[in-house]
């Protein structure tokens, strides 16, 4: 057999992203402050990059680790949850692993969790043997269920899964809960988590070799610089020399103090702090010889 033909360099990152639904705006937020903008057409498939070369395919959270896999897309903004899911129904039937989680993003925290009828007492994972329970995601509940040498039928929904105990399809269900709410409508009660998920940015396992292996390199850089500088808080005060020891004692570990070149005294200094700074600690520093305090928000950090 020949080998297959190497696939056509490209010079433009392609990055799916939801079309509709709860990841939708956050991934455009995320990726707007990354310094990416569009020719909008927000109804439509495809966004054409504007500040970058990077456009954006719009689609069902579910076709993402596909698109990645087959190389539609280099990158994808989707669930862990569907992601892992995709990843171990692959590995069921014997596929290779073609995406993998790049970074961790801030938002879509859910838990997949079992929910068993109110009335039920949990008593612990023995009580599932022989029970039917309804999931979307079947490879992640069997691999789960396999773990813990629990035999149950798992029952596979794609949609309104914790209905299915009061229609009599299944006993019991595992699914997304983030508040609970929708469980207790259908007089569930939350009890096992089988995993914690947020938004994960996600790409493929074969590094790319042509130029978008730049661009790709470059959105994690500021990606990076986003998550970093979240937290991140710079202080400046002006202060005695012989007050620095103790003033450097009562900042937030990690922060690095720098003098602001000049000779005057009290001298001016900076600190940044990789967490914020409470009122307390604000004052004590006052009192160890700062003057003029003040904090100030980071916006973008490349570290
Ligand atoms: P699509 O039409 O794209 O298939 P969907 O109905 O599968 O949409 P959403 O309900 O928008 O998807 O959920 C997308 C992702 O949001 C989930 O896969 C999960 O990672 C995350 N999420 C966060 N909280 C919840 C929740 N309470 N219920 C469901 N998903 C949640
Ligand atoms: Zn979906």
């Amino acid at each position: 057999m020949s080998p297959s033909p190497a696939a056509p360099a490209r010079d433009r990152l392609r990055i799916a992203i939801q079309k509709k639904g709860r990841l939708a705006d956050p991934a455009r937020a995320l990726l707007t402050a990354c310094g990416l903008s569009w020719r909008e057409s927000r109804d439509k498939l495809f966004c054409f990059g504007e500040s970058l070369p990077v456009d954006l395919l719009l689609v069902r959270d579910d076709d993402i680790p596909g698109l990645i896999a087959d190389g539609v897309c280099d990158l994808g903004i989707v669930g862990f949850n569907e992601l892992d899911e995709q990843a171990k129904a692959r590995r069921q039937i014997g596929m290779s692993d073609a995406y993998q989680s790049l970074r961790a993003l801030p938002f879509g925290d859910c838990r997949l969790m079992l929910g068993i009828p109110e009335e039920w007492e949990w008593s612990g994972v023995d009580m599932l043997q022989g029970k039917r329970i309804a999931t979307s995601y079947p490879a992640i509940l069997t691999a789960w269920l396999a773990e813990r040498g629990i035999k149950a039928d798992v029952v596979e929904l794609s949609g309104s899964v914790e209905i299915a105990p009061k229609l009599g399809t299944a006993d019991l269900i595992a699914d997304l809960v983030s508040s609970g709410a929708t469980l207790r409508a259908n007089q569930l009660k939350p009890v096992e988590i089988l995993m914690e998920s947020t938004a994960v940015l996600a790409g493929p396992v074969d590094e790319l070799t042509d130029s978008r292996a730049g661009l790709m390199a470059m959105l994690l850089r500021r990606l990076d610089g986003i998550n970093a500088s979240r937290e991140q808080k710079l202080v400046m005060f002006s202060a005695a020399d012989e007050a620095l020891p103790s003033i450097g004692s009562l900042l937030p570990a990690g922060a690095e103090l720098i003098r602001l070149p000049g000779t005057a005294q009290p001298a001016r200094l900076q600190a940044m702090c990789p967490s914020g700074l409470s009122w307390q600690q604000l004052e004590e520093i006052e009192r160890a010889g700062a003057s003029q305090l003040m904090v100030l928000a980071v916006e973008k950090s490349l570290a």
